[in-house]
């Protein structure tokens, strides 16, 4: 699988039609995804990240919809799937995602093993002995000892909790696996350790990840490419390292900017000025230009194109030939 295109996404766009008007969460969306890379969807709270997440799942609940785009997954454009198709052929199987605050989200009333086992069942009819080891596995790749499998959440860490909600999200060996906030909630040292397990994992199973986060240190650690996120759109994208060293686009500079790290003068911290924008209604041009230190004439008439600024894409007036 390693090398080849899974997942290419082009030009997916998911409004909302509310009654205060049409919120442009994510608007011509395109990114490719290789077996066995990650891709890091970095930018600050309402960007679009888990819309977007949500849209590849085919999740979108109304009043939202994809209104334009394609999902292309080994070859099938799997934005036209019904909602019967998206649950029979995709979720889960395809694509998985542990959503954010996920360790929340198990039943209190049944065990561990019940809910691990419902999705294998669900999906392939496979149950008993098998299930359960199965299951053993996925615990014990995920550093869980197997007797967790008998008990109720309750009887559980918040690290452990979520260490099995990723477990199950990789039962049915999905082709891409999407992490939504994977480790918000939890303190640093167990933070640390399952993104090390993660960084593990991707390795030795060789699917492809999305790893989402306003948190672009993380990202840096696990992911092969970076996708920056800003108002609905993506505004950089490309190699991870290459970005995060020498980032093109005013946004991402001032995000990067922004990551404290150890021996630096914390009264210079860098900030971003303003807030983010109502999507119902977002700036004209380029979304950014409220806020950007850049910004001139052209930046508040004209949407940017993308341009190619040594092998990353990045959307901004600033790198225009003309
Ligand atoms: Fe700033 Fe203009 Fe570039 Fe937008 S297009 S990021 S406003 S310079």
């Amino acid at each position: 699988m390693n090398g080849r295109t899974i997942l290419d996404v082009k030009d997916l766009s998911t409004h909302y039609f509310t009654s205060k008007g049409v919120v442009k969460a994510l608007d011509d969306a395109s990114f490719e995804l290789k077996g066995g890379q990650s891709l890091g969807i970095a930018g600050e709270s309402g960007c679009g990240k888990s819309t977007l997440a949500f849209s590849l799942l085919r999740m979108v609940q109304p009043p939202g919809r994809i209104v334009k785009g394609s999902i292309m997954l080994d070859g099938v454009d799997v934005a036209k799937f019904t909602e019967k198709e998206a649950r029979k052929k995709l979720r889960w199987q395809k694509i998985s995602m542990v959503f954010q605050g996920a360790m929340d989200i198990m039943t209190p009333v049944y065990t561990v093993g019940h809910q691990m086992m419902e999705p294998l069942y669900y999906h392939k009819g496979i149950k008993g002995k098998k299930g359960r080891e199965i299951c053993y596995r996925y615990l014990d790749m995920v550093d869980l000892d197997t007797d967790l499998f008998h008990r109720y959440p309750h009887e559980l860490s918040g690290g452990q909790k979520q260490r099995v909600i990723i477990a199950t999200a990789l039962l049915m060996e999905p082709d891409v696996v999407i992490m939504d906030e994977p480790t918000t909630a939890l303190d640093v040292v167990v933070e640390a350790r399952i993104m090390n397990d993660l960084k593990r994992l991707k390795h030795e199973l060789d699917n492809s990840m999305i790893f989402i986060t306003h948190d672009l240190s993380i990202l840096a650690e696990v992911s092969d490419n970076l996708a920056i996120m800003y108002a609905g759109w993506i505004v950089e994208l490309g190699d991870a390292s290459e970005i995060y060293k020498d980032p093109k686009h005013p946004y991402t500079q001032k995000l990067i900017a922004a990551i404290p790290r150890l021996h630096m003068d914390m009264d210079r911290l860098e900030y971003i000025p303003g807030a983010p924008p109502e999507l119902t209604d977002p700036p004209s041009g380029c979304r950014f230009h409220p806020r950007c230190e850049h910004a001139f004439d052209r930046c508040m008439k004209e949407v940017p194109k993308e341009y190619d600024v040594d092998g990353v894409l990045v959307k901004c007036h600033l790198y225009a030939e003309d």
